[in-house]
């Protein structure tokens, strides 16, 4: 790589062919580049990794470093982070982008932290400032503010940025690029976690960013039977299902359906928000929405201000009567 500076994307194809992440990035960071005369690098680690490097080198990256082995074929974040870590000291790339999927939100501030450089997480926005610098717009403050943020001195400069906030460049399977196989490092460190089973959850939730229609639940559900109907409705409607963190922490729902400012930021044309207050941390996540049906006992609560359509009514009868109903109107 010589003087040249390098803008590099995490690999972060678990969830690929639902989740796009990687690729939106890799369409930024062609964006940044062209600005700060660099290239943009996709980092490939894990066990036959041949597809994504296609895939990657189609949506313009210049170059792609692989470390495919055995070993990395399932995610550890020790082995994972050793064989990063080790890439970017001897690399130094300018810039690292990584989405902010559950396990980017894992991996880049172990990294960060290794690599003793700051860290914006959950980006919504990255640009590039008169002096040259990575500015990452991300928000704070419970999503009332968004902070803009730069890494003078540190490098490299590290952002995760929300999945579904840049869209991909379209493919094209002509483009070629620099492929560097890189051999495993030597000095792994010990397992510490062994792998017993991998099981892909069954529920669709890792495609909410990309859906049209959410139907969301929070506390006012009461119980996880109510809760369930929630997926009943969603399946009606073709759409996935999102809930508040009482509902999460309850144990009714997965924390991949979390919503707000820990969770999911969402824009479907429609969501049904069944039993929420709209707390700030909640609507954070929800105010791309295009339009908002809400079902609340109480008509002063927050979130039946933001709705379009405010139903003052028991979250669970609604529910009961719009699923009747919906099921009636596909039966005729
Ligand atoms: C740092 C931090 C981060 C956070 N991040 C998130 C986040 O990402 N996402 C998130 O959701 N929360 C988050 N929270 C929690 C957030 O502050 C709220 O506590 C949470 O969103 C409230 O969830 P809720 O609306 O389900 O519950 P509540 O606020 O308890 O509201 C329940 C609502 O249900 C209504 N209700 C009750 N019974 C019925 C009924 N039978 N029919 C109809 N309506 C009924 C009530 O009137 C009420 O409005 C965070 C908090 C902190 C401190």
């Amino acid at each position: 790589m010589g003087n040249q500076k390098s803008i590099w994307v995490f690999g972060d194809y678990r969830n690929y062919f639902q989740n796009r992440v990687t690729l939106q990035l890799i369409s930024k960071a062609c964006d940044l580049a062209r600005r700060i005369d660099a290239e943009v690098c996709a980092v490939v680690i894990g066990h036959v990794v041949d597809e994504y490097i296609m895939e990657y080198t189609a949506h313009g990256a210049d170059r792609i470093l692989a470390v495919d082995h055995e070993i990395l074929k399932n995610y550890s974040a020790d082995t994972y982070l050793a064989v990063m870590e080790n890439l970017v000291r001897e690399r130094k790339p300018e810039i690292i982008l990584i989405g902010a999927t559950d396990f980017g939100r894992e991996f880049a501030p172990r990294l960060a932290k290794r690599l003793k450089t700051g860290l914006s997480a959950d980006c919504v926005g990255l640009d590039i400032t008169d002096e040259g610098l990575l500015l990452q717009i991300a928000p704070s403050f419970g999503g009332n503010m968004l902070a803009e943020i730069v890494t003078p001195e540190r490098r490299p400069q590290m952002a995760t940025v929300r999945p579904g906030t840049f869209k991909e460049i379209p493919h094209n399977y002509e483009r070629g690029a620099l492929v560097e196989r890189l051999p495993l490092i030597t000095n792994l460190p010990g397992q510490r976690v062994r792998l017993v089973e991998y099981e892909k959850s069954a529920e669709r939730q890792h495609t909410m960013e990309n859906s049209s229609v959410i139907v969301c639940g929070g506390r006012g559900m009461g119980n996880r039977n109510n809760f369930k109907k929630l997926h009943e409705l969603a399946k009606l409607l073709g759409g996935d299902v999102g809930a508040t963190r009482p509902a999460v922490y309850a144990g009714w729902a997965d924390h991949s359906a979390l919503v707000g400012q820990a969770g999911r930021h969402i824009k479907p044309k429609i969501l049904f928000s069944f039993g929420i207050s709209g707390a700030i941390q909640h609507t954070a996540g929800v105010g791309e929405a295009k339009f908002i049906v809400a079902v609340n006992k109480n008509p002063q609560a927050a979130m039946m201000k933001m709705a379009d359509v405010a139903i003052v009514a028991d979250a669970g009868d609604v529910l009961n009567t719009f699923i009747k109903e919906l099921k009636k109107r596909i039966r005729e």
